[in-house]
């Protein structure tokens, strides 16, 4: 894992109210000695949205009780250009996706811009609070995610160290001060199983965190039976 190049206490972090993130608040608290922290949410209409803020928050008042922390928590507001809101009807009839199906839901929920706005909102926020390194727990997508090579092809290229080092070079030139973007499960190219396993020795509370694509958990969407897999069966959280 890699040394935070700030110094101070502060870090500015991406709070998404699901496992990758709640392991990232645990790893900046209990490794790094993070103990003023400032989360960010955002709001892109996302079809779990009130359920996953709901747990974002929930993390962050857990995380309290454990070690003092102080932390303010963000929502930046949403997209209104994105309307989301799908929900196939397939997943009530307990049938997974085809391949073709599965390209066809990314292209119906597909967030333009997302990993971008949402680095370069962590980044300003850094930049205003004097916080030298704004994180995000973006990963290589697990071997699990059907079809997603094919997607990727003509799908944006933000889960990729090129792309975090281009945020960096926007960095250079977009604040008062220098920010860095620090995404260290893509640095160590890291999975879920890794994660998971940093989430455990960290003592990361599983159950406050969410998965599911939808609301209520559906049990069969992609992120579903990735929990299901490495976390679920494993006795580490309910679904
Ligand atoms: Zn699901």
């Amino acid at each position: 894992m890699i040394i935070s190049y700030d110094k101070s206490d502060k870090a500015v972090l991406v709070l998404s109210g699901g496992l990758d993130s709640c392991v990232m608040l645990y790893y900046l608290v209990k490794r790094l000695d993070k103990k003023n922290i400032e989360a960010i949410f955002l709001n892109y209409n996302q079809i779990n949205l009130g359920i996953t803020r709901d747990y974002a928050q929930k993390q962050l008042e857990e995380m309290n009780k454990e070690i003092r922390i102080q932390y303010t928590f963000y929502e930046i507001q949403s997209f209104p250009w994105h309307k989301l809101g799908f929900y196939d009807e397939k997943l009530e009839s307990h049938q997974l996706y085809s391949l073709e199906e599965s390209l066809e839901i990314k292209k119906k929920t597909f967030v333009s811009g997302r990993n971008s706005l949402i680095a370069l909102s962590a980044m300003s926020r850094a930049d205003v609070s004097g916080v030298g390194e704004a994180w995000m727990s973006v990963q290589i997508d697990p071997p699990e995610w059907p079809n997603v090579q094919s997607f990727l092809v003509r799908g944006p290229k933000d889960i990729t160290p090129q792309w975090v080092d281009r945020a960096n070079l926007l960095g250079e030139v977009s604040f008062q001060n220098l920010v860095r973007l620090r995404t260290p499960f893509l640095d160590l190219r890291w999975g879920k199983e890794d994660i998971v396993e940093l989430g455990t020795e960290l003592g990361v509370p599983f159950n406050l965190t969410y998965s599911c694509r939808y609301h209520p958990v559906c049990g069969k969407c992609e992120q579903c039976l990735i929990r299901n897999r490495y976390i679920v069966d494993k006795g580490l959280a309910d679904k």
